[in-house]
C-alpha cells in the first residue's frame, strides 16, 4: 500500500505521515528533507540557491547531511524552496522518491508532489492543509526568537512560490482527499486522515 501525503508548510502532513507509517507500520519518507539538504548543501558550497547548476551540484549530497539539525530551520525550509523550482533538481532527486515508494509491503510519502508526480497510482492520497494564520502560528511556536510577522510572510512567500513554479507545483491531486487541520487538534487530524485512508484502500480491495 502506497500512501501519499501532500500540503503546504506547517500543515500538519508531517505529523499525519509519522502517525500514518506507525498506524499501518509502513516506512515513510519526510521528501522535505531531501530538498533541505539540497539547499543546505548549495550554500555550504558556497553556491547561490536560484542558480541551477549550483543546486544540481549539491544533489549529490552525503546521506549523513539528512540527520542534521540545521536542515529543520527555517533558513533551510527557504533555500528547499528555492532548489525545488529547479527541473533538474527535482529530477535528481525523482529516482531515490519512486524507489522509496514502489518498495516491496509499501510506504508513506510526504511532499509537495507525491500524489501528483512521484507516485500517482498511490492507493490513498491526502491533501493535508491549514489556513496561512494557523499554519504561521503553529511555527512560530516551534521557532524560538522569529517574530510571528515575519514567519506568516516568509509562509505566503514560499506558498506562492510552490504553487506557482512550472515544475511539480504544489496542487491537489484530482484524486486526492483534502484535510484541513486549521480547527483539529493533533489527535482528531490523524483520526480523521486513518478514517480517509481506510475508506480509500477498503474501495480498492
Ligand atoms: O516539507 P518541507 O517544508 O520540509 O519542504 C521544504 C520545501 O521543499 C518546500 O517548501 C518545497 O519547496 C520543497 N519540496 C518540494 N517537493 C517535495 C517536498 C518539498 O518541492 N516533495
Amino acid at each position: 500500500m502506497i500512501i501519499a501525503v501532500d500540503g503546504p508548510a506547517a500543515s500538519g502532513k508531517g505529523t499525519i505521515a509519522k502517525a500514518l507509517s506507525r498506524h499501518y507500520g509502513l516506512p515513510h519518507l519526510d521528501t522535505g528533507l531531501l530538498y533541505r539538504a539540497v539547499g543546505i548543501a548549495t550554500v555550504r558550497m558556497g553556491g547561490n540557491p536560484d542558480d541551477p547548476g549550483d543546486a544540481f551540484k549539491a544533489t549529490g549530497f552525503h546521506d549523513a547531511l539528512l540527520d542534521d539539525p540545521e536542515l529543520r530551520s527555517e533558513a533551510a525550509g527557504g533555500y528547499a524552496s528555492q532548489v525545488s523550482v529547479h527541473p533538474e533538481v527535482r529530477s535528481a532527486l525523482l529516482a531515490r522518491q519512486r524507489q522509496f515508494a514502489t518498495q516491496p509491503g509499501g510506504a508513506i510519502l510526504d511532499g509537495r508532489d507525491i500524489g501528483t508526480v512521484i507516485a500517482p497510482d498511490a492507493d490513498a492520497k491526502l491533501f493535508v492543509t491549514a489556513r496561512p494564520d494557523v499554519r504561521a502560528d503553529r511555527r512560530h511556536r516551534d521557532a524560538m526568537g522569529i517574530d510571528y510577522a515575519t514567519i506568516l510572510a516568509d509562509i505566503q512567500e514560499r506558498d506562492a512560490r510552490d504553487s506557482a513554479r512550472s515544475a511539480a507545483p504544489l496542487v491537489r491531486a484530482a484524486d486526492a482527499d483534502l484535510l484541513d487541520t486549521s480547527d483539529l487538534t493533533i489527535d482528531a487530524a490523524v483520526q480523521r486522515a486513518i478514517a480517509l485512508v481506510d475508506a480509500r484502500t477498503r474501495d480498492s480491495l
